[in-house]
């Protein structure tokens, strides 16, 4: 599958607030919001009013920055959430909050979502006791995830946890970390979802 691997902090400088996509680096003095939290590029000071239309796109980038997909993957969760019954921005998020990738980050396994889903993707999670692989996989209520027994001591476990140790896990997630394991207790309600993203506007922006 497609991945951006291009500069990150920009991506942050470009929406004008922190995105939280780098991890550790994102809490700490060095982080390029801090000195330079302007547009990259020659015109990167100047104010410009944006039209209806800039402020619908650049909603949709940042929300895709954010959960770190790629334009088709994003536009996927768009269109499964206008089937469904409900909100479709509320849907839309509540979707991209149960992919597995982003529930391990939550529960604070994984310091980024980049790196929560390199540990998926190296064959280090269960999902109700069988080996999954697949980042994207959208999880179900009672669902449970769990890092593999013979992964738990890994040094890079104990270094994840000694960073994201204060991280809030949100109510839709029950967490054990004694045993490296969370469960899926609810779908995610939009109150419960923190990301500073206005739905609306994307839906309007695929609407179109
Ligand atoms: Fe964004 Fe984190 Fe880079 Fe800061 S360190 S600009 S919050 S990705």
């Amino acid at each position: 599958m497609a991945r951006y691997t291009g500069p990150v902090c920009r991506r942050c400088r470009r929406e004008g607030e922190k995105l939280f996509i780098k991890g550790e680096k994102c809490s700490k003095t060095t982080c390029p919001m801090n000195k330079r939290a302007f547009a990259p590029g020659q015109h990167g000071t100047s104010r410009r009013k944006l039209s209806e239309y800039g402020q619908q796109l650049r909603e949709k980038q940042k929300a895709k920055r954010i959960y770190g997909l790629m334009e088709s993957q994003f536009r996927k969760y768009f269109d499964i959430a206008s089937n469904m019954k409900g909100i479709t921005g509320e849907n839309m998020l509540s979707l991209l909050e149960l992919r597995l990738d982003n529930a391990m980050y939550r529960l604070g396994y994984g310091r980024s979502r980049t790196e929560a889903r390199q540990i998926v993707r190296h064959n280090l999670v269960t999902v109700n006791g069988k080996k999954l692989n697949i980042p994207s996989y959208i999880l179900k209520v009672g669902d449970v995830i769990e890092i593999r027994e013979k992964s738990r001591t890994l040094q890079r476990f104990k270094d994840v946890i000694d960073v994201t140790a204060s991280r809030i896990v949100p109510e839709w997630l029950s967490a054990e970390h004694e045993h490296l394991r969370g469960t899926v207790v609810s779908v995610p309600a939009r109150e419960q979802i923190t990301i500073p993203v206005r739905e609306t506007l994307i839906v309007e922006f695929y609407s179109k």
